[in-house]
């Protein structure tokens, strides 16, 4: 049993990343498997050094300890770029220009009906998918984002066994049929122009490359995990187990979110709280 915990160093860890964390690290405990990191770095306009330094920090003083050494997405790009090429080739991908904009004028175009909302936001309305001259064995364009044709790519019906819960209570097999993936998923970016790989290839990739076998994640991934599975059956890799968990929430009931300094980790080791008061506070002491 191997799990993980993939932060992306864009902010300080708050109580949700903790309990994300600790939950992993006791599931690998409890099982006699391993626990390991992954640093997702993929955005390197937002990515910090010090955000990293701090993540190290954190998940030690919360007392958990994880296998060395610790993957680091930015190293990985010749690798992404690989896949990226054989799936371009295979005809699958196609090149994309649209902005936000143009997505959302064309989604709402009058004879498209309500935009479709999916894990990426509005589903893809389809406008450079019809550009199909720049498909095939041509280089990949550079100034374009590389978009999955999701009607090629979704051939069978794919399936993933969910051991915690999606949003809506899902649990156990789940399953998502051909036209439910183009219809409520659609052609999602894989290689984000300013990227050159999206978070959707390369954790699924390196998930594989780690031999995760049971990913734990916060329930707001639930349906994004179809993607991973389409993309696991394209790429020959195996489906691991999901368990995705709750969301810790603020007084409010909104999901923490990175900006929210208050409830950063480092706030309340600075307050002079210990671990066990952080395990209490997420419900996991
Ligand atoms: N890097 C993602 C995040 O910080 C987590 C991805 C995952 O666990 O699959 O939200």
């Amino acid at each position: 049993m191997r799990t993980r915990f993939a932060p992306s160093p864009t902010g300080p860890l708050h109580l949700g990343h903790a309990y994300s964390a600790i939950l992993a690290h006791d599931m690998a405990l409890r099982a006699g498997g391993e626990f390991l990191l992954r640093i997702e770095d993929i955005d390197q306009s937002r990515a910090r050094p010090e955000w990293e330094d701090l993540i190290y920090e954190d998940l030690s003083w919360l007392g958990l300890s994880w296998e060395t050494p610790v993957m680091r997405q930015s190293e990985r790009q010749p690798v992404y770029r690989d896949i990226l090429t054989k799936l371009w080739n295979s005809d699958i991908l196609f090149a994309c220009t649209c902005n936000r904009r143009d997505i959302l004028a064309a989604a709402s175009a009058p004879n498209e009906g309500e935009p479709v909302t999916g894990p990426d936001g509005i589903v893809y309305p389809g406008t450079c998918r019809t550009h199909r001259s720049d498909r095939g064995r041509r280089p990949i364009p550079q100034e374009a984002s590389l978009r999955l044709d999701m009607e090629r790519a979704a051939s069978e019906v794919v399936a993933f066994e969910e051991t915690g819960h999606g949003p809506q209570g899902e649990t156990g097999s789940i399953t998502s049929t051909p036209c439910e993936l183009v219809s409520e998923i659609g052609d999602v970016v894989l290689a984000r122009r300013d990227m050159g790989t999206s978070y959707h290839l390369s954790v699924v990739i390196d998930d594989a490359e780690q031999c995760i076998t049971h990913v734990t994640r916060g329930q707001d991934l639930f349906e994004a995990t179809k993607i991973h599975v389409v993309l696991q059956h394209l790429l020959g890799l195996p489906t691991p187990v999901y368990h995705h968990h709750r969301l810790i929430r603020d007084d409010q009931g909104k999901r923490l979110a990175k900006r929210d300094d208050a409830r950063a980790i480092r706030t309340y080791r600075d307050d002079g709280a210990s671990p066990e008061d952080i395990r209490r506070l997420i419900g996991l002491a």
